[in-house]
């Protein structure tokens, strides 16, 4: 924790910015930035700078590293796990208004952002050209922060997370300098790929200022179809078929029984409450066609009782709505519970026998929980709905961990997406204990103080 007091960051912040409007410590804001709507607990920050420039960003870092004041990097606040959360207060760094979409270049497929361009907002000024940025994590999250946590979600299975989607990045050290890496080049051998060390570093290494994504052609037809199936273990097979096929497929998305009954109760629709498969086509007219012939012979192979299939865009966004909208049936039923989630991802031939033990486990603590996966990647997650003031945070914790001993056991990890931040930090240990070392001394090369982002990602020996 900072000797310096919140009066004099706010007021030295100020001074070096030029503006008070970069600057606030008004208390809906400081506690905005306090929490992230899960069950971390943290400090209040001294105060929340919003940068406007990488300069910015630069003075920030050099004030904090003079006077060893932890900085949290803030994107859109979307992650949970307590990522966001400002564990020692200092100074949270919001780059919302760092929100320039700086060039576009339709010919080489690439853009160039600030961190604090929303992706909702990208794909509006991409479509302009017929292109997309496919990284896709439900929320509308920030560019910055979905390189941060590594993001990915329902369109990985064809497109990749950020990882392959992002070309090269400008990031401000903690001690205030300011690197690029990687180039528009779309391959590069050139050292150490700092690039992917960035992604996925939770603001704990630099401060992302802008950011050279991939983009890609929007397709010229999509075609939904909603598989529904007697059990899970069938409609995880078809997840495995479909993968193992050359489909044009873009998402395959998977919920349970349970979950589409939660979803029907909230919003009276009448969907088979059976485990089903949402899956999505992207490519020519023809080429579609073909595949979903071949898809047919799959699921009715599996046994599906019921298919759905929509070309037309409107229809297909009514069935996604039952996918996209079991979240807010889910905390409608659970008034004042907050929502704690597993992250699992296992090579997709083990997802059937990965959801199974699970559901066991699960199934043995009488907790009201539901399945949504993005499941031609492997990745699943279990949603609980759990009192912060019981114990039933620790229950999901032994769960979770039980859930992560089996993930690994089969080649698998135990964060597919969602990142470390302070709750996985155990399961860190389990998956990488070996590389351990080597991650602390690359935080410590990078950020010798400490204070980007501390106690995220392993706990901070130089500030707990
Ligand atoms: C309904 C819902 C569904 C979700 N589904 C998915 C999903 O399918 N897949 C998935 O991956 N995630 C999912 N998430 C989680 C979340 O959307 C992602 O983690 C997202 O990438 C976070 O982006 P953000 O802008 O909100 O970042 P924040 O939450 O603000 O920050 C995330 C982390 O990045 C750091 N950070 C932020 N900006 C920067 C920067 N410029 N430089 C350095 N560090 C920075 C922060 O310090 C923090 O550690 C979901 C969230 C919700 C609410």
């Amino acid at each position: 924790v900072s000797a310096v007091s919140s009066t004099e960051i706010a007021a030295a912040l100020i001074e070096l910015l030029g503006s008070e409007t970069k600057v606030s410590t008004g208390s809906s804001i400081l506690a905005h930035h306090a929490h992230d709507g899960g069950l971390i607990e943290g400090r209040t920050p001294d105060a929340v700078v919003f940068p406007e420039s990488t300069d910015d960003v630069a003075a920030v870092m050099r004030y904090a590293t003079e006077h060893r004041i932890p900085v949290t990097p803030y994107g859109a606040g979307t992650s949970r796990g307590g990522k966001t959360v400002p564990l020692f207060g200092g100074i949270s760094l919001d780059l919302s208004r760092m929100d320039a979409i700086v060039a576009v270049h339709p010919d080489d497929f690439d853009v160039v952002v600030q961190p604090g361009v929303l992706r909702k907002a990208l794909n509006a000024r991409l479509a302009e050209h017929g292109l997309f940025f496919p990284v896709d994590p439900g929320a509308d999250a920030s560019l910055g922060g979905m390189a941060s946590t590594n993001a990915s979600g329902t369109t990985t299975v064809r497109y990749g997370g950020m990882r392959p989607n992002v070309l090269a990045l400008e990031a401000v050290l903690a001690d205030g300098s300011v690197v690029r890496t990687g180039t528009r080049a779309r391959k590069s051998s050139a050292g150490y790929d700092m690039t992917n060390l960035l992604i996925g570093a939770e603001g704990t290494l630099g401060v992302i200022t802008e950011l050279t994504l991939r983009i890609h052609p929007i397709p010229e037809k999509t075609v939904v179809a909603r598989v529904s199936f007697d059990d899970l273990a069938n409609a995880s097979k078809a997840v495995v078929a479909l993968t193992a096929s050359s489909s044009i497929i873009s998402r395959i998305e998977l919920l349970d029984a349970h979950t589409i009954s939660i979803v029907n109760a909230h919003f009276g629709t009448e969907l088979v409450e059976a485990p089903t498969l949402w899956i999505e086509y992207g490519g020519s007219k023809k080429a579609i066609e073909d595949d979903i012939e071949f898809g047919r012979e799959i699921w009715e192979e599996l046994g599906s009782i019921d298919i759905v299939v929509e070309g037309d865009p409107t229809a297909q966004h009514r069935i996604w709505e039952a996918r996209h909208n079991f979240g807010p049936a889910l905390w409608a039923r659970h008034p004042g519970k907050t929502s704690t989630g597993t992250d699992i991802c296992v090579p997709i031939s083990e997802l059937p026998s990965a959801i199974a033990y699970a559901r066991t486990l699960i199934d043995e603590t009488g907790l009201d929980v539901s399945l949504v996966a993005h499941a031609g990647d492997g990745n699943f997650h279990f949603v609980f709905m759990v009192n912060p003031a019981s114990d039933e945070p620790a229950l999901v914790k032994r769960i979770y961990k039980s859930m992560a001993e089996h993930a690994l056991a089969c080649g698998g990890t135990s964060s597919a997406e969602h990142g470390i931040g302070v709750e996985k930090q155990g399961f860190l240990l389990l998956e990488h204990g070996d590389l351990l070392p080597a991650m602390r001394a690359i935080k410590a090369a990078l950020d010798p103080a400490g204070i980007l982002n501390p106690g995220k990602i392993f706990a901070d020996t130089t500030r707990a």
